[in-house]
């Protein structure tokens, strides 16, 4: 049995046209961190609040350390429930000291207990030296680190956390993936973290579960998802990807497209007529006498690297484009011709 079970969840607004939850199943490990990534509206937000116990399912059942929080009987209300919640603004109460933010949520513990446990938590989080200050007098990343420790105070079953990287600028929202993730294996939780952005979800979770519409279109560690996505929808979400439509060769090692014949990784074991195919730009590699070519017709510098997209195929499919990355180093004119091969590691067949 899963630590937190969510069973064909689903979930209708009164007012709103389509489900923003639809059948939703997941089986989440003790321990696991895990991330529901996704466009804006797809139905992130109110997942976590179902788990919380803040809204109510149309539909299905969720257990949380194997037992029924919410099913056609039973609906624990969200202080019972064993969670601990960290909302996009922290919500610390700007009147208390840190230690009685992080306190807040103890006090039916024993005076002793309680003073341990804050001193506890806030050294897990590295802040035990700004116990008797306010919220204002901390920065960003560190206001965010009191609301995890509040959150963690109680023991919680699970920690839920809505964006919690999106009100951070870039630098300090790389540290601060880094100090989440850290602080939560070592208080050895399990987590729920809600996020828009491909790089957050990489960065932190054991397994990254990619919504659209309120379905879930796949579940798999991020370097499972980001070599092997499943459809269309995911390849494109994760990242830069060319798709392409093609047929798969006699051989079942190879995929034959506009652009010639591609590789795979792995031998298929059935033949489907038409297939889409995704392959990642940083898998074209730029070489003399590769076995593709085309014409530059645009580039884009990025500091990193430089985007081409360039036009391949034969006179009847000039218009297809491919987005391929080259060094910084390399000068490349537009309107270049350039030849380049594919690394089979970075094809993956996908669902349309
Ligand atoms: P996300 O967090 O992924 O951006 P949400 O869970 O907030 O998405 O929203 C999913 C869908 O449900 C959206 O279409 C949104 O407009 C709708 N929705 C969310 N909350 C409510 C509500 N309280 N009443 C009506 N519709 C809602
Ligand atoms: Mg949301």
């Amino acid at each position: 049995m899963s630590f937190i079970h969510l069973q064909n969840i689903s979930k209708q607004f009164p007012n709103g046209n389509q489900l923003a939850v639809n059948e939703v199943n997941l089986a989440i490990e003790q321990g696991e961190i895990i991330t529901l990534l996704g466009p804006s509206g797809c139905g992130k937000t109110t997942m976590l609040r179902m788990i919380a116990g803040f809204e109510i399912p149309s539909h299905g059942a969720i257990l949380i350390n194997g037992q029924y929080v919410y099913n056609n009987k039973e609906n624990i209300p969200p202080e019972k429930r064993g969670i601990g919640m960290v909302f996009q603004d922290y919500a610390l109460f700007p009147h208390l000291t840190i230690e009685k933010n992080v306190a807040f949520g103890l006090n039916k513990w024993k005076i002793f207990e309680k003073k341990q446990r804050v001193k506890e938590v806030l050294e897990l989080v590295g802040l035990l030296e700004y116990a008797k200050r306010y919220p204002s007098e901390l920065s960003g990343g560190q206001q965010q680190r009191v609301a995890l420790a509040r959150a963690l105070a109680p023991k919680p079953h699970v920690v839920l956390m809505d964006e919690p990287f999106s009100n951070l600028d870039a630098g300090l929202r790389e540290k601060m993936r880094y100090d989440v993730t850290a602080i939560l294996r070592k208080a050895n939780t399990t987590a729920i973290i809600v996020t828009h952005d491909q790089k957050d979800a990489f960065a932190v979770s054991d397994r990254v579960v990619v919504m659209n519409q309120g379905i879930i279109q796949q579940i798999a560690s991020p370097r499972e998802m980001y070599r092997c996505p499943k459809n269309c929808f995911v390849a494109q979400f994760l990242g830069k990807t060319n798709l392409l439509q093609g047929k798969i060769c006699p051989d079942m090692k190879h995929v034959d497209t506009y652009i010639g014949r591609i590789s795979l990784s792995n031998q298929l074991s059935e033949v489907i007529d038409n297939v889409q195919i995704s392959i990642r730009p940083e898998g074209c590699l730029l070489v003399e006498d590769g076995y593709y070519s085309g014409r530059v017709s645009k580039v884009t510098y990025s500091g990193e690297y430089q985007e081409l997209e360039v036009v391949l195929g034969n006179e009847s499919a000039l218009n297809e484009t491919m987005i391929l990355y080259a060094p910084v180093e390399q000068e490349i004119e537009l309107d270049a011709n350039i030849s380049f091969n594919i690394k089979p590691e970075s094809v993956a067949l996908v669902e349309a």
